[in-house]
């Protein structure tokens, strides 16, 4: 069966035939293709084509895919078991670790995705400071927690509204929506709201929305100006949490957080989130405290050991650096080539994060300096690469992941490849 084939079979069986709104394809056209297979940086096609793999599950295979040293690991556990629902040491081991490295993070509950992981947070947060607002940043993502599937709404400042059918409007008022980039709007939400906010929460790297690099004073005040009213600061981490510094980018702005949320690389491509912080607030949670928050599957014995064995490996092959490098030498490259063929687009990176947005004379900070056409100019590209056999997430909005998978001889052979497209779209 090719993927067209099972896409339209999909299609009467999943809404939109798929199960996360993303996989569709439908920002960049065609039908989604349908992988069977992958290793290290390649994947490959029911049609038996193999394509670079530039989105690695949206960013959990930091090591690539089914790395050896992790899929020994996970056959060991498997029989012994793969799931207890009692306590065992597999969670331990990881947590001690994970608490070690990380020196604000002193107890934390592990869960089985990013978006539960933010939901505990916000109740935790509610609960510690006896407030129900939370403030967000307009192009932060946290997953799809009710409260913040929520857009700026158009009267008083830091209003919201709901964002997605479904979000009853009494909810997305109990959430705050600000600008990233802008200390003024953000004191005067604050300001406002005076005594009515519980935390401040957001993606200290703003990646789901592109890649929105943000200042590191802005970050700074953030922090300071919410710590001054006795406002917690809440880390969605789960995408730059052990990918950008083990200590995530707390450790490399040098801020830290009250609460902190994980996901993705933590569980090494299985399904294992993960939030934590101060124990004085962790205490909090039941059953040390009245906070309920439980899940038949947390801690899975298989995700524990996949995140342990992917973290370690990421220490000790000291990857950090060397993603970094590779990634700029990628952009670095084809940004070349783009100026060459006066492309409208251009990739910027952090770490290993990459995104291919428009052209700019300044850095693009918030989601308003993001051109409206820059969606079509990307769809061509994507096109094009996946022609050559690159695989991109499906959207201009969604950033490109390296993994330590991706080694020199891969990147030079994507290279080639990504070039021929961009002379393909902009020649
Ligand atoms: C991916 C992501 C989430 C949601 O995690 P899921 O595991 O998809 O629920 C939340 N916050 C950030 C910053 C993310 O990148």
């Amino acid at each position: 069966m090719t993927s067209e084939e099972l896409f339209a079979r999909s299609q009467k069986v999943a809404p939109g035939g798929v199960h996360s709104p993303v996989r569709a394809f439908q920002s960049v056209g065609g039908h989604p293709l349908f992988f069977e297979k992958a290793k290290g940086a390649y994947l490959t096609s029911v049609e038996g084509h193999t394509y670079i793999d530039f989105c690695q599950s949206f960013g959990p295979n930091i090591l690539g895919h089914r790395d050896d040293e992790v899929q020994a690991a996970v056959m060991e556990v498997i029989d012994k078991a793969w799931s207890f629902g009692t306590c065992e040491p597999y969670s331990l081991e990881l947590a001690e670790w994970m608490t070690s490295e990380v020196p604000f993070l002193e107890k934390l509950r592990f869960v089985s995705s990013g978006t539960e992981a933010v939901m505990s947070a916000l109740r935790v947060a509610r609960a510690a400071t006896g407030k129900d607002k939370i403030l967000k940043f307009d192009g932060c993502y946290h997953g799809h927690v009710d409260s913040l599937l929520v857009k700026a709404g158009s009267g008083l400042a830091g209003e919201a509204s709901s964002d997605s059918a479904g979000v009853s409007e009494a909810t997305a008022h109990q959430t705050l929506v600000t600008p990233l980039d802008d200390e003024a709007s953000y004191l005067k939400v604050l300001d406002e709201n005076k005594d009515q906010i519980a935390a401040v929460i957001l993606e200290p790297l703003p990646a789901n929305f592109g890649l929105l690099i943000q200042r590191k004073v802005f970050l700074e005040t953030v922090v300071s100006e919410a710590r001054k009213r006795g406002i917690l600061v809440i880390f969605d981490e789960v995408i730059s949490g052990f990918r950008m510094a083990l200590g995530g980018m707390a450790e490399l702005l040098d801020l830290q957080p009250d609460l902190v949320t994980y996901g993705k690389v933590i569980g090494g491509g299985f399904p294992v989130g993960g939030y934590g912080g101060r124990s004085d607030l962790m205490n909090l949670v039941a059953p040390a405290g009245r906070v309920y928050q439980a899940g038949t599957l947390s801690a899975n014995p298989v995700g524990m050991v996949a995140g342990l064995t992917t973290l370690k490996k990421l220490k000790s092959s000291g990857a950090h650096k060397i993603l970094e490098s590779r990634a700029e030498r990628l952009a670095k490259e084809l940004n070349q080539c783009f100026m060459t063929l006066s492309a409208p687009i251009r990739m910027t990176t952090y770490g290993s994060l990459f995104w291919i947005h428009p052209v700019s004379e300044t850095p693009i900070r918030r989601v308003d300096q993001i051109p409206k056409n820059h969606g079509e100019n990307f769809k061509n590209f994507f096109s094009q690469c996946l022609k050559e056999g690159l695989y991109l997430a499906p959207s201009g909005y969604e950033v490109g992941f390296v993994s330590l998978a991706h080694t020199d001889e891969i990147l030079d052979e994507a290279l080639l490849k990504f070039k021929e497209a961009a002379k393909r779209s902009f020649g």
